[in-house]
């Protein structure tokens, strides 16, 4: 009887997915990046010097980017990632992730991931809408980031809508690709919010450094918000502590 439960318990284990708490990737979160952090927070911004050094020094590492979809294959499936994978990931849709970010992965032979926010699409400033199909041709993925950046956690249905399945449609006439990962405006999230994303079709969702879901755990993936003013060495540092940022 004994034997019975412990191989019933066994089994029990085995079919519970991967925990993803904490994911064994590191993903990376850039907002605007300024020919010069003059004026300007850290927090949300980095000069386009210290964003070449903070990728030269990932590639000199050994670093690869990996794509959202190789991460969900990871969590849910297991399938190996490459060695010293990264996740480097841009929000809001910034005209610098096209002009500058995207040629500098390029330069590495590195992908993004980028959460675009659609009220800002070819708006100055902000990337068009063949920008983001270039990105996707070039082997970037793109993710939903709202129509316009509302607080995730007090929405009615009819804003769940607007700010999620729309978007999304948006994104996926835009580029002919699917478009099932989403990233939280300000990180801000509740359970309810998570239900949502998940009946809506949605395979993960991104924040920033808050607590992390025991049970949709998918749907709360953490990031690392990158400082502009950190060196490659506190990036690299950061990355291996978990750390969050600024
Ligand atoms: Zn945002």
């Amino acid at each position: 009887m004994t034997q019975v439960l412990l191989l019933l318990f066994t089994l029990a284990v085995m079919q519970q997915r991967p925990a993803v708490a904490t994911p064994p990737v590191p993903i990376l979160c850039y907002h605007n990046i300024r020919a010069s952090l003059e004026g300007h927070r850290p927090d949300y911004t980095i000069d386009r010097e210290r964003f070449r050094q903070h990728l030269q020094s990932l590639y000199d590492r050994g670093y690869h980017t990996i794509t959202a979809h190789q991460l969900y294959q990871h969590l849910t499936h297991g399938t190996v990632l490459p060695e010293k994978p990264v996740m480097i990931t841009f929000d809001d849709n910034r005209l610098e992730h096209f002009t500058v970010a995207a040629p500098i992965l390029r330069q590495f032979g590195f992908t993004g991931v980028f959460f675009i926010m659609t009220v800002t699409i070819g708006k100055p400033g902000y990337m068009t809408a063949a920008q983001i199909k270039q990105l996707v041709g070039d082997g970037h993925t793109i993710g939903v980031h709202t129509w316009n950046h509302p607080d995730m956690r007090h929405l009615t249905q009819e804003q769940w809508r607007v700010q999620v399945d729309l978007p999304r449609q948006t994104l996926e006439r835009i580029t002919g690709q699917p478009a099932p990962y989403f990233a939280f405006p300000y990180g801000a999230w509740n359970e309810a919010a998570l239900l949502q994303l998940k009946s809506r079709g949605m395979k993960l969702a991104f924040q920033l450094n808050g607590k992390t879901s025991s049970i949709n755990a998918l749907y709360t993936i953490r990031r690392l918000e990158v400082a502009g003013n950190w060196q490659p060495a506190r990036l690299l540092q950061a990355m291996r502590s978990g750390q969050s940022g600024s």
